[in-house]
């Protein structure tokens, strides 16, 4: 039987987290707004108005091109992409052609294996969006709020081999888009938005069949879950003798099901024309370089810095690396420690981490500050306090905002070292157990332990538990 492996393309459209919508001065963000509250006769298309480009438009959009590697062009035109719809009032859509913003590029993806798969980059250029429409007891309502926001589409080679691989692509996208801080990057809320392209060929072959693309799939799981039910349909019809037909295809979340919309259009039904009402983009050096000025690292960059210069597994550099704040975090408080970083990754993927979940905070909003945090493990380091101690500490600063030590000293956390303290702790503990202590005495030395546990329970938990052991042997034994 022929083995067939999956050909899979991902076209996303990224919506830009700017102030205004792209054309007009309109507030770009409508999530939690009334329907056709946030609208003018700009993002409207009312005859004799002129769009305006909103220069942050094309400044993000210029840090995701570098991003991924594209080739950004010093001049790009925007065109009239022309479609009949009831939610794109104009009657065309505000859109980039032949000569957009960048061309080219690619997106390593790190593979379980360790290895990178390198995802080439057709197409990236910016345009506006339409509105929205959605069908209500049996009525068809349209809201034009979204007419105009700024949208970066892009567009993959075909060069994804599997369901799992397409999920990847759109987790380091969205990690990508959230690191450089130009999108909000939330599917669900539609900020990124996802249509596969899907077909199958004879595993080995290098020619591309007929593909299906399916739309309308708003979170990661249910882009793998369409493009794994595709695929599959595919196999099907194709061992059936049947041939795959060029159809759009509509995943729906709640059946779980693809559903035929339409055949689909080609490029030519749009007739692209150069807009006529906007200047071409020139983006000359000098804009490039202010624009470029502050790039960041990126993930994948700081992943293997922290590898090589921390010594940190890859399990650990992975972690603090997903999000762009959490590894600030991670390296400030190394820089202030000063010791072993494996230790402050040990403290950020236990303590911090949950910490940062539990309140949906993102490390740098922390009052739990890197310095803090260092002050924090030198104190544990230093015997002052224990683990335990330290454990309820995290909570204490982040609560009170003030610093660790002063915590300790005024609350007494530090640890009891006093050897005569411990001492009297030890004599109450073995004077109040006589049961346990003649056990212990006719051997049972296994005891000792929770001997130990009944000391720190005494001195609620401040005991230094070595010092504890020793006196208590030497009680014990005598
Ligand atoms: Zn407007």
């Amino acid at each position: 039987m022929t083995e067939y492996e999956p050909v899979i393309g991902l076209e996303t459209h990224i919506q830009l987290n700017t102030q205004s919508k792209i054309f007009c001065t309109c507030k770009a963000d409508s999530w939690e707004e009334a329907a056709n509250t946030n609208i003018c006769p700009v993002c409207c298309g009312f005859p004799g108005v002129l769009p305006v480009l909103n220069r942050v438009v094309v400044e993000k959009a210029v840090l995701l091109a570098r991003a991924m590697n594209s080739q950004i062009r010093p001049l790009s035109y925007f065109d009239r992409k022309n479609y009949f719809y009831p939610d794109l009032p104009k009657g065309y859509q505000i859109s980039q052609f032949d000569q957009s913003l960048a061309s080219g590029g690619y997106l390593d993806l790190p593979m379980p294996g360790g290895e990178l798969r390198r995802i080439s980059i057709h197409k990236l250029h910016i345009e506006e969006d339409a509105g929205k429409t959605k069908n209500e007891g049996g009525k068809r309502m349209i809201d034009y709020n979204r007419c105009g926001v700024p949208l970066v589409e892009m567009v993959t080679g075909p060069d994804l081999r599997s369901a799992d691989e397409a999920a990847q692509y759109l987790i380091r996208l969205r990690q990508l888009l959230r690191w450089l801080g130009i999108s909000e990057a939330d599917m669900e809320k539609g900020h990124l938005r996802c249509d596969a392209n899907v077909s199958i060929r004879p595993a080995g072959a290098d020619h591309l069949n007929t593909k299906t693309e399916i739309k309308n799939v708003n979170s990661i799981d249910a882009v793998r879950e369409a493009i794994l039910t595709e695929i599959d349909r595919q196999k099907a019809e194709v061992t059936a003798g049947h041939r795959i037909e060029s159809w759009t295809l509509e995943w729906d979340e709640n059946r779980k099901k693809l559903k035929k919309m339409r055949s689909k259009e080609t490029e030519a039904d749009y007739r692209y024309f150069r807009e006529p009402d906007l200047l071409p983009i020139r983006l000359d050096d000098a804009w490039k370089n202010t624009i470029l000025a502050d790039f960041p690292e990126l993930p994948l960059e700081r992943r293997s810095r922290f590898m090589l210069d921390y010594s940190l597994p890859a399990y650990d550099a992975e972690i603090l690396t997903s999000e762009r704040s959490l590894s600030d975090y991670f390296e400030t408080a190394v820089k202030a420690y000063q010791g072993d970083p494996k230790k402050i990754s040990n403290w950020m993927m236990n303590d911090i981490l949950r910490m940062i979940n539990d309140r949906g905070m993102t490390a740098g909003e922390l009052k739990l500050t890197p310095a803090f945090l260092a002050e924090l493990v030198r104190l544990v380091d230093s015997g002052s306090i224990n683990t335990s101690t330290a454990k309820t500490l995290v909570e204490k600063v982040e609560t009170s905002g003030r610093n660790p030590a002063a915590i300790v000293e005024t609350e007494g956390l530090g640890l009891v070292s006093d050897d005569s303290a411990i001492r009297a702790a030890c004599e109450e503990v073995i004077a109040e157990n006589p049961n346990e202590t003649a056990a212990y005495k006719a051997g049972k030395s296994t005891l000792i332990g929770w001997f130990v546990g009944q000391v720190m329970r005494k001195m609620r938990g401040k005991a230094d538990a070595q010092k504890a052991g020793t006196i208590l042997t030497e009680l014990l034994d005598s």
